[in-house]
């Protein structure tokens, strides 16, 4: 089967080719998804266009969440099959793949429920006026998507882009698309119509770069690496068109001396193990107040002692790293680390009988990490925790916001008053409070401060994102 959906149709790309899907837990190709390029993304972004001008532009708020939650529906009908593709894409464990998929549904729901909740204002203008300010569709949005969460990425970009009434081209990631193209399947199956969801599958400098120069669209959400990020900033500024970025994090879990130790000690093992770390929002980093840190290093210890890494069907708590550049990347963390004298304090243990050529790393806890370090200040992008002391609440604001991320944070404390300065105080889009979410529900927006990104997904505010107003003037004296 095809994987370019083009106003309904499933078709093959203008210049033929397909891209190797491989099998992160074997290494082996196991089948092939179109590559699509700029003939394609052109095709895709005139659907949209004649999608908005026809059928889906005339549908009513409520007529389109009525179809966005019966997609949700059918996403929840077909979970395990959907959580099958994931795991097999991603290596992801399946209990893990299935909570994804379920996201997904969630995703459908909310806002198909929100669609026709969306409520503009009117103005107290001159004498003789009515003014109302409405929000109205961007028109055709493109979203670029990574291969972490492919299939809640899928919900997260578009439920709301619908809900709001934009035609939607998507280009998910080269790397793990498989449930999103089984994702547009179900959503004709709902009764989106033609053109209102486009697939182009295809590599990030083709068809991806085609799709943020494209003079058709009128507004960009990306989500992936800080460098591509530019790239779809600077192409869509030579657009004139707005986007939103969701790039990377290097995410605090400040444990302050007073912490539940037992609420906290999971929660941050959790953290950066998930999704073998390949999470935007992973707590990364440990910062523990002195008086506490050999206490804390020795249950987070146990904690990753007793992480198993294995295949989707083993369903331990972590899978492998999605491909071989970077598994690379991930492992040349670790080996660098090493040889520059920072200690392995822990490690998890991978199950016996993985299978050879797959992609798996050991999870791995560094401790006493000076703090000019790459290991405190970049990005790994897998499941490795660096720790570090800090001295005082002063020390640890500074800390958490050395540096040039600031996605999401988790304060550990039971003093009410430092919970709300630490709050007030740390620079990132989002900060749990003796918990840590990873981004947290559907219902919470999300996005970065400084070089995390701009933008908001999740929540309210992505039917704002989603969307722009247009002021009416109506003068009837
Ligand atoms: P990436 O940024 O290269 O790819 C993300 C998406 O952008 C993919 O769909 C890709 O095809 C597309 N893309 C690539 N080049 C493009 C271009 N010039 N124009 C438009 N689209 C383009 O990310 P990656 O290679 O998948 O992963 C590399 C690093 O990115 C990771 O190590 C990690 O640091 C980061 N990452 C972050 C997230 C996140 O959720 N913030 C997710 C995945 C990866």
């Amino acid at each position: 089967m095809s994987t370019l959906l083009i106003e309904g149709k499933w078709v093959t790309p203008v210049e033929g080719g397909t891209i190797d899907v491989i099998n992160p837990c074997t290494g082996d190709k196991f089948t092939t998804i179109e590559r699509g390029r700029a003939a394609d993304i052109d095709l895709a972004v005139k659907a949209a266009q004649r999608a908005l001008d026809g059928a889906w532009g005339r549908l009513t708020a409520t007529e389109r969440g009525r179809i966005l939650q019966r997609f949700g529906e059918l996403i929840l009908k077909h979970n395990e099959e959907l959580a099958q593709l994931e795991a097999k894409d991603t290596g992801k464990p399946m209990t893990v793949a299935r909570n994804d998929i379920t996201a997904v549904a969630r995703y459908f729901e909310f806002y198909g429920g929100a669609a026709d909740k969306v409520h503009g204002q009117t103005i107290p203008y001159l004498n003789g006026y009515n003014v109302s300010v409405v929000r109205v569709p961007h028109g055709v949005t493109a979203h670029i998507i990574p291969w972490n969460y492919p299939a809640q990425m899928f919900g997260r970009t578009l439920a709301p882009a619908l809900a709001m009434g934009n035609a939607t081209v998507l280009k998910p990631s080269e790397d793990a698309c498989l449930s999103v193209i089984r994702l547009g399947e179900l959503a004709q199956e709902a009764g989106l119509p033609p053109g209102a969801l486009n697939i182009v599958t295809g590599y990030g400098h083709e068809a991806g770069a085609a799709l943020t120069a494209h003079p058709g669209i009128n507004f960009a959400t990306f989500t992936g690496s800080p460098e591509v990020g530019v790239m779809v900033q600077e192409a869509t500024a030579k657009n004139s068109v707005p986007c939103v970025l969701e790039l990377g994090g290097k995410s605090p879990q400040v444990v302050f001396n007073d912490a539940d130790l037992d609420k906290a000690v999971p929660a941050i093992v959790k953290a950066i193990v998930q999704n073998a770390g390949q999470t935007c929002s992973a707590g990364s980093r440990l910062l523990i107040q002195q008086d506490i840190y050999d206490k804390v290093m020795e249950r987070v210890s146990a904690g990753f002692a007793a992480i198993r890494v294995g295949t989707p069907e083993m369903d331990l708590d972590c899978g492998p790293i999605i491909n071989s550049k970077q598994h690379g990347r991930v492992s040349g963390f670790i080996s660098d680390s090493v040889a520059s004298g920072i200690p392995v304090v822990a490690e998890a243990q991978l199950a016996p009988g993985l299978p050879a050529g797959g992609y798996f790393v050991k999870p791995t806890l560094f401790g006493a990490v000076p703090r000019d370090h790459n290991l405190a200040c970049k990005e790994v992008f897998g499941p490795v925790l660096t720790a570090m002391p800090f001295t005082d609440e002063e020390d640890a604001v500074r800390l958490a916001n050395a540096t040039e991320y600031g996605l999401v944070a988790g304060v550990w404390t039971e003093n009410g008053g430092r919970q709300a300065r630490m709050a007030q105080r740390i620079q990132s889009g989002q900060v749990f409070i003796n918990c840590y979410g990873a981004g947290g529900g559907v219902e919470l927006p999300f996005g970065g401060m400084k070089k995390s990104g701009h933008g908001r997904e999740k929540g309210f505010l992505a039917l704002e994102e989603m969307s722009t107003t247009k002021t009416i003037v109506q003068f009837y004296n």
